[in-house]
């Protein structure tokens, strides 16, 4: 069986956009490959997190992949932190990484604009994504369009890898959805949805209530006109609403287009709004049901040693290949 792997950090409430252009895909894949999905908790902490934030949001995450329908006997599901050969290995790809490369990335470029101290761990945050995809030698990593450059370097830093030291790595490949791959924010529509924005009317949590939904949908930025037509040059605004309700609604953008010929932005997003709370309905109740039966403990301790397994044998492999003394 192929291998697929990805991950998700608990730096904040998960979106829709983290459903479509991510969740939604690993559930889909788990029964065709060996999965391995997991909450990137040390990829949270290149920005600051509230120790009591990042403890309460890492289970939330984790039950939010099981609400979704990620299925712990099929998929390892796990914290990063609970496997160290991420740490170790994330070192040594660090050192193989060159600091052009890594300031060329639009996340960090992004997440680093307009600050006075930028942490270090924002900059090699790439060197530890290209580890975690790297120890699991996986073949397939779904991840949306924001993802897609790191992807890029991970690849690099295998070759490198591989160049240098011998065949150790498996070069993976980037798995982007062709719609959804990039939900844009509420109210901009050249900016991504995003977890971590302060502004939480730009983003639909997964475990936003039916009544805030509905508020921040009516809420949200349209372009100038009134018809409801994809054009993501000119209605970049409408044009992703449209998205939105053809993922939740399991319609395709045409006929979500076919289906409001005529009408006004009002409708639309009066029945759009229903369209999302209908399709977070079953997710939300069974996410409770998870939170309260108290399995997430066992799920976790069990993905993590299938993940130990594999992720410490390939860093054994990649030390000796880079000439360290084995331990005997
Ligand atoms: P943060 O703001 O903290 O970076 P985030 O919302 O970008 O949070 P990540 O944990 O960085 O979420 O990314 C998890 C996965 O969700 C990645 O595969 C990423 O590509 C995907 N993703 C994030 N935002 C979107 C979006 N707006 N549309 C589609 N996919 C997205
Ligand atoms: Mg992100």
């Amino acid at each position: 069986k192929l291998r697929v792997l990805s991950g998700i950090q608990p730096s904040g409430k998960l979106t829709l956009g983290n459903y479509i252009g991510a969740i939604k895909n690993f559930v889909e894949l788990q029964n065709d490959y060996d999965s391995f999905f997991m909450v990137v908790d040390l990829h949270a902490i290149t920005v600051p997190q509230e120790p009591a934030a990042l403890r309460e949001q890492s289970e939330s995450v984790a039950a939010l992949f099981i609400a979704a329908g990620l299925d712990p006997a099929q998929a390892a599901i796990f914290m990063q932190s609970h496997v160290p050969a991420h740490a170790e290995l994330g070192w040594l790809l660090t050192t193989l990484s060159y600091m052009g490369e890594l300031e060329r990335m639009t996340q960090y470029k992004d997440k680093s604009e307009g600050k006075d101290a930028i942490g270090a761990g924002l900059l090699v945050y790439p060197s530890l994504m290209a580890a975690d995809i790297l120890l699991y030698n996986s073949n397939l990593v779904p991840v949306g369009d924001d993802q897609k450059q790191h992807l890029e370097l991970t690849r690099d830093l295998a070759g490198r890898f591989n160049y240098r030291y011998g065949d150790t790595f498996v070069v993976p490949e980037p798995l982007i959805p062709k719609v959804g791959a990039r939900i844009m924010s509420l109210d901009d529509g050249t900016k991504k949805m995003s977890k971590s924005s302060p502004n939480v009317g730009s983003y639909i949590a997964l475990l936003d209530s039916p009544e805030d939904i509905r508020k921040k949908i009516s809420r949200a930025k349209t372009d100038l006109g009134r018809e409801i037509i994809f054009d993501v040059q000119n209605k970049p605004e409408v044009s992703n609403l449209m998205t939105i309700f053809a993922q939740c609604s399991g319609q395709t953008i045409e006929q979500v287009q076919a289906a409001y010929d005529g009408q006004g932005y009002g409708a639309f997003k009066k029945d759009l709004a229903e369209v999302v709370v209908q399709a977070l309905e079953p997710l939300q109740k069974k996410y409770s049901e998870i939170r309260s039966s108290g399995e997430i403990q066992q799920i976790l301790r069990d993905g993590a040693e299938r993940a130990n397994a594999v992720a410490q044998s390939t860093l054994i492999k990649a030390k000796e290949a880079m000439g360290f003394l084995p331990q005997v």
